[in-house]
């Protein structure tokens, strides 16, 4: 059993990108610029921005967080939204959900221009990920594939069932494990809450990407022997022993799954700082307009 060492790929990616935005840099191109909007102050969300802000200054590019009151209404976020697409500095723009019940994310997305959006997310990169065209493809999706091939995981030919088809992660993660790529080639399962028989559709996984937000939920009977075991499960559960009162479970209980393994993403430290790497690795694209001129 091999752990997959998300943190490790990551930063020696991380590393790459900072390289290459300092060449650009010297050589008077443009700085890859990052817009985080936030709206409330919703404990998790702040600290994925505040991640996410962190990885700018780290790799070298510029980074704008612009935070509204959970009052803003739908049209004036809309409004700002516009804004940043109609700023040519600004490269890449994610808009951090949740956002409050009264608006709709789906509306917001699809102000974003599909060129700044980097966490493809916009109908429009959805559409062109699934035909095949070059598109942002979803972070963490993305994430999960680079370390799949990272770690030289054959997956031509292979079954892949992914448990959950949230737009953002399961849904994507599912065409793209299909699509006649050197990652990819699987048959693939998509499942869901309303799936029979779960644990016997899993446990005909070679790859099983858990993807549900059920903290431990795949337990060792969902897993076939030598099974590759992606978990991009992320809760906070309460955990009085540390220090924030909370601690990350992914969706897989590790302890139990781990020695049926071939190869096993832990959490923390998994797909988690994958999804970040992917994001910036999107903005450097928008940066030199590699999708979209
Ligand atoms: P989501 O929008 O809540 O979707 C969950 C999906 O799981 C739904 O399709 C749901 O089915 C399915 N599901 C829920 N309970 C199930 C059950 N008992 N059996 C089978 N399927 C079930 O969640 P998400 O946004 O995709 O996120 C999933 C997890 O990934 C969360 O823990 C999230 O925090 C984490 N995440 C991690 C990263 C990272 O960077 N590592 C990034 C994004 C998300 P229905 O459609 O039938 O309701």
């Amino acid at each position: 059993m091999q752990i997959i060492d998300g943190k490790a790929v990551a930063d020696e990616i991380k590393k790459e990108i900072a390289l290459e935005v300092a060449e650009i840099k010297a050589s008077g191109g443009k700085t890859p610029h990052l817009v985080a909007i936030l709206v409330g102050n919703n404990g998790a969300s702040e600290t994925y921005v505040a991640n996410k802000v962190k990885s700018c200054e780290e790799l070298g590019f510029n980074s704008t967080l612009l935070r509204f009151d959970p009052s803003i209404t739908e049209a004036e976020l809309l409004a700002e939204v516009q804004k940043v697409n109609d700023n040519e500095d600004m490269d890449g723009l994610i808009v951090q959900l949740p956002l409050p019940n009264h608006i709709n994310p789906d509306k917001v997305m699809e102000t974003i221009a599909p060129s700044k959006d980097v966490d493809g997310f916009h109908p429009i990169n959805i559409g062109r990920m699934a035909k095949g065209l070059p598109a942002y493809i979803s972070a963490t999706p993305q994430g999960v594939l680079d370390l799949l091939e990272y770690y030289n995981i054959e997956t031509s030919g292979k079954h892949c069932v992914v448990v959950g088809r949230s737009q953002i992660v399961g849904l994507p993660m599912s065409i793209l494990m299909q699509r006649n790529n050197k990652i990819g080639n699987c048959t693939v399962t998509l499942t869901h809450s309303k799936t029979k028989d779960l644990p016997a559709v899993c446990a005909s996984a070679d790859i099983l990407i858990a993807a549900l937000g059920r903290p431990e939920f795949i337990t060792a009977e969902y897993v076939k022997d030598g099974a590759v075991v992606i978990d991009v499960g992320l809760t906070r559960v309460e955990d009085a022993t540390k220090k924030s009162g909370f601690a990350l479970k992914g969706d897989v209980k590790f302890d139990e799954v781990a020695p049926k393994c071939s190869f096993i993403t832990p959490v923390p430290k998994g797909v988690g700082p994958m999804t970040i790497v992917s994001l910036m690795k999107n903005t450097l694209l928008s940066a030199k307009k590699v999708i979209y001129q």
